[in-house]
């Protein structure tokens, strides 16, 4: 039996496929009981979502996930259960899509030095008014174009560190991120570990301030993680005494290693994020 909570998905605000109100209706008809919609440094979709989510008889989750750089690299900070009209969450969030704004135009500018013009507009073109630009939009321009035959291959090519799409960023800082979080009332969960290609003593060193910072829980189960590294950030959890959180990460149809409603349990020897919420009594 596939897990019912999932804590981590994308719409249309951010970079997914789907717009808040058509993910609710997709994740209650796949049997999906408890959602959290986590945009990347965006909430503008979260009262859409919720109204949905109660119309279709789902357990809703405001949650959002923040870029953050730490020691000059990238990683993500999921906020579950965040107040989306805490004014200090609105500003930080806000200047991470500003300076997407700033960014993109960087990432066009490198490929219109390998000869790809007008990516700025064609990426825009995929993106939704009022929502944030991202290396998604890119890509999926670029896959539109024929540089490149699916979105992965783009990455490879053209969107990640020494290719010549990539245009190096300042996002929040870790503690940035926590605060802003933990100061609307949320929970700060580190996003999908085993994506950070950074060693055993920087992922401790990580997991310690983030820690130390304010940070709850880390994702032991998403759709970003190798079977064997579901135990092993269970221990990490363990060892560091953070709770564990489970979501797809799920971006829409065909995107995502986990269909909506597939989610694997957690390991039994993790205690849930979510195990004093009262959501969760019924499931
Ligand atoms: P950004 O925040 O603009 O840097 O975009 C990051 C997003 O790009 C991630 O959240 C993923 O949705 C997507 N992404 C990153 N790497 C890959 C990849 N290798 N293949 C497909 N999508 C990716
Ligand atoms: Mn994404
Ligand atoms: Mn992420
Ligand atoms: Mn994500």
């Amino acid at each position: 039996m596939p897990s019912p909570i999932d804590l981590h998905s994308h719409s249309t605000v951010s970079d997914g496929l789907l717009s808040p109100v058509e993910l609710m209706y997709y994740a209650a008809e796949k049997g999906v009981k408890v959602l959290a919609l986590t945009d990347h440094d965006e909430i503008a979709g979260l009262a859409d979502a919720a109204a949905a989510a109660t119309k279709y008889g789902l357990q809703f989750i405001n949650g959002v996930e923040i870029s953050v750089t730490w020691n000059r690299r990238t990683i993500h900070i999921v906020g579950l259960k965040i107040d989306p009209a805490n004014a200090e969450l609105q500003t930080g969030l806000q200047r991470l899509r500003d300076s997407r704004h700033v960014r993109a135009q960087g990432m066009a500018n490198g490929l219109a030095r390998v000869g790809i013009t007008g990516s700025l507009e064609g990426a825009y073109a995929h993106a939704s008014e009022g929502g944030i630009i991202s290396r998604s939009h890119f890509a999926r321009f670029l896959v539109e174009k024929g540089f490149a035959k699916n979105v992965g291959a783009v990455f490879k090519r053209f969107l990640v560190k020494g290719k010549p799409g990539y245009h190096e960023h300042q996002w929040a800082s870790l503690e940035e991120a926590v605060t802003w979080i933990r100061n609307s009332g949320g929970i700060a969960v580190l996003a999908h570990p085993g994506r950070y290609d950074i060693g055993r003593t920087n992922m401790l060193n990580l997991l310690h301030e983030f820690r130390e910072l304010g940070g709850k829980a880390i994702e032991v189960v998403t759709g970003s993680h190798t079977p064997e590294m579901v135990p092993h950030f269970a221990r990490l959890a363990h060892q560091f005494e953070l709770l564990s959180s489970a979501g797809s990460d799920y971006h829409g149809p065909g995107q995502s290693y986990f269909e909506m409603g597939r989610l694997p349990d957690l390991p039994s020897n993790c205690t849930p994020v979510w195990h004093d919420w009262p959501e969760m009594q019924a499931h």
